[in-house]
């Protein structure tokens, strides 16, 4: 049995995050989508929100579950018994940062295997940052995230009465 881990900040999760899942979830027995808690990112969501979206928006693939995790990702691997790393590469932005990361999980967990699977077409140029930017801006979020995840932003970004 294979389990893998799918690390990330979600905030939040995208169609193209789930695309991932989809994609991954048909290779591997078990994938755990890890939230990671600090990033070096100002985030939007809290973790727990960032876990709960996570956990709707995979709720319909049976051999997938979402939950948090701080610390280092190859010590999340090893709690959860993962041998797989799984992350998502997108044409422009994600190689160089990828391989960096790659390089230095391999020195700290030579065992963890990293599969990157490429970014389908559609979603190349979805990123969390910009579509934050736009639901801020009230633009249509249409075919970039899950139900559950535009009511977030949509609420997040409600004018205080
Ligand atoms: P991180 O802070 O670790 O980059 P993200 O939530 O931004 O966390 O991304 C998690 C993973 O999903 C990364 O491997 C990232 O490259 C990938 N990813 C992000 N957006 C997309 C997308 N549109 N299509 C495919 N993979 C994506």
């Amino acid at each position: 049995m294979t389990i893998a881990i799918y690390p990330g900040s979600f905030d939040p999760i995208t169609n193209g995050h789930l695309d991932i899942v989809r994609r991954a979830s048909a290779i591997f027995d078990e994938l755990i989508l890890g939230v990671y808690d600090r990033p070096e990112k100002r985030l939007l969501f809290s973790t727990e929100e960032r876990v709960k979206l996570a956990r709707e928006a995979v709720s319909t693939f049976k051999n997938v579950r979402a939950q948090a995790y701080s610390g280092l990702t190859v010590d999340f691997a090893r709690k959860v018994g993962a041998k797989v790393m799984v992350r998502g590469l997108r044409m422009s932005s994600d190689f160089e940062r990828e391989f960096e990361m790659a390089m230095m999980n391999k020195k700290l967990a030579p065992d963890l295997e990293l599969v990157c699977l490429m970014a389908s077409l559609q979603y190349q140029f979805l990123s969390s940052s910009l579509l934050k930017e736009v639901a801020q801006l009230g633009g249509c979020l249409e075919d970039m995230v899950p139900v559950n995840v535009a009511n977030a932003l949509r609420k997040k970004f409600a004018p205080s009465p």
